[in-house]
C-alpha cells in the first residue's frame, strides 16, 4: 500500500516524463479529485496509507494524462467567471481568455435578451444569466451532445437559459438585443499545430474554420441583421490575427461604434459592433 506522498511522487515523475508541461499541478489535481482532499489534508495525512481501488484509479487518470488527456476532461469540471462548470470531451474547455467576451458583455446586457451562438458548456450564456440581470438567455448549438452538457450547467447552477439545437441562425426564432459568440476560429491547417491535448481531445467542431479561419464571423454577421434588434450588440471571441478582418466584416454590414479588445496577454481577443437605429 501507497502513502499519499508516494503516489503523488510517483506521477510527478511519470508526467514529467511523459511530456506534461504541467506535471507536478496536475498531478496534484488529480490527487485532490480522487481523493476529495485539499493541501491541508495531504500535509496533515502525507504519510497515510490509501486503499489499493483508489490508488489505482488515481493511477488510471494519471496514465490518462500522461497520454495528453486534458485536466479538466478527466476531472470533469472547469471553472469559467467564479462559477463551476462541467465539461466532457463534447465540449470545448471553458478559456480564461472568454472571460473578457463576458465582462464586455455585462457591461451592456441589464434587462437585454441575449443570445448565445455555438454554446458549448454554456459557459458564456450561463455566466451572462447568473451574473447580469438580462431579461431573456437563449443558447444555441449545433451539437446535441454539448446541449446535453449546457443544460446540466445550467442546472446546477441555477441559471435560467433556453438551449435550442440549431445550425447557426436555422431554428432561432424571435430578436434579440445582444447577439454573442465565441464561435470555431481555428483554420484548418493549423488545427495540427496546436497542443495534443486541443488537436487531439478536444471537439474539432468546435475549433475548425475552414481555410480561413473566418467562415462562421461570415455566416453569423450575414444573417444577423435579421435576428438582431436595431440598436443592439453583437459580440465576437476572436483569434489575436482576426481584429481587422472581423472588423471589416461588420462595417461592411452596417454596424457602428466598432471595437477590439485586448485580452490579459495583450492580444486581441474581442470584436464588438452596434446595430444602428
Ligand atoms: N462558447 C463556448 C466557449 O466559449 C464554445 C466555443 C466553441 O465551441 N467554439 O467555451
Amino acid at each position: 500500500m501507497s502513502t499519499y506522498k508516494e503516489l503523488l511522487q510517483t506521477a510527478r515523475e511519470f508526467l514529467k516524463k511523459s511530456g506534461i508541461a504541467d506535471a507536478d499541478i496536475d498531478a496534484w489535481y488529480l490527487l485532490a479529485h480522487v481523493f476529495g482532499i485539499n493541501r491541508a489534508d495531504f500535509f496533515m495525512h502525507e504519510n497515510k496509507k490509501v486503499s489499493e481501488d483508489k490508488a489505482l484509479e488515481y493511477k488510471k487518470l494519471i496514465e490518462k494524462r500522461a497520454s495528453h488527456v486534458p485536466l479538466q476532461y478527466l476531472t470533469g469540471v472547469q471553472e469559467f467567471m467564479g462559477l463551476e462548470f462541467e465539461v466532457d470531451e463534447n465540449v470545448l474547455i471553458p478559456r480564461q481568455d472568454t472571460e473578457l467576451l463576458v465582462e464586455e458583455v455585462l457591461k451592456v446586457s441589464k434587462d437585454k435578451a441575449v443570445l448565445d451562438m455555438c454554446t458549448g458548456s454554456g459557459c458564456i450564456i450561463i455566466s451572462l444569466a447568473k451574473l447580469g440581470n438580462i431579461k431573456e438567455a437563449v443558447g444555441i448549438d449545433i451539437s446535441r451532445e454539448a446541449l446535453k452538457v449546457a443544460k446540466r450547467n445550467a442546472y446546477r447552477l441555477g441559471a435560467e437559459v433556453d438551449f435550442i439545437y440549431s445550425d447557426l441562425f436555422d431554428n432561432v426564432e424571435g430578436v434579440f438585443d445582444i447577439i454573442v459568440s465565441n464561435p470555431p476560429y481555428i483554420k484548418t491547417e493549423e488545427i495540427l499545430s496546436l497542443m495534443p491535448e486541443v488537436k487531439d481531445h478536444e471537439p474539432k467542431l468546435a475549433l475548425d474554420a475552414g481555410a480561413s479561419g473566418l467562415v462562421y464571423y461570415k455566416r453569423i454577421i450575414d444573417e444577423v441583421n435579421r435576428f438582431l434588434n436595431s440598436g443592439g450588440y453583437l459580440f465576437f471571441e476572436i483569434g489575436y490575427d482576426q481584429g481587422g478582418a472581423v472588423s471589416k466584416m461588420l462595417e461592411e454590414q452596417g454596424f457602428i461604434d466598432i471595437n477590439v479588445k485586448k485580452d490579459l496577454s495583450g492580444l486581441d481577443r474581442v470584436v464588438y459592433g452596434k446595430r444602428p437605429f
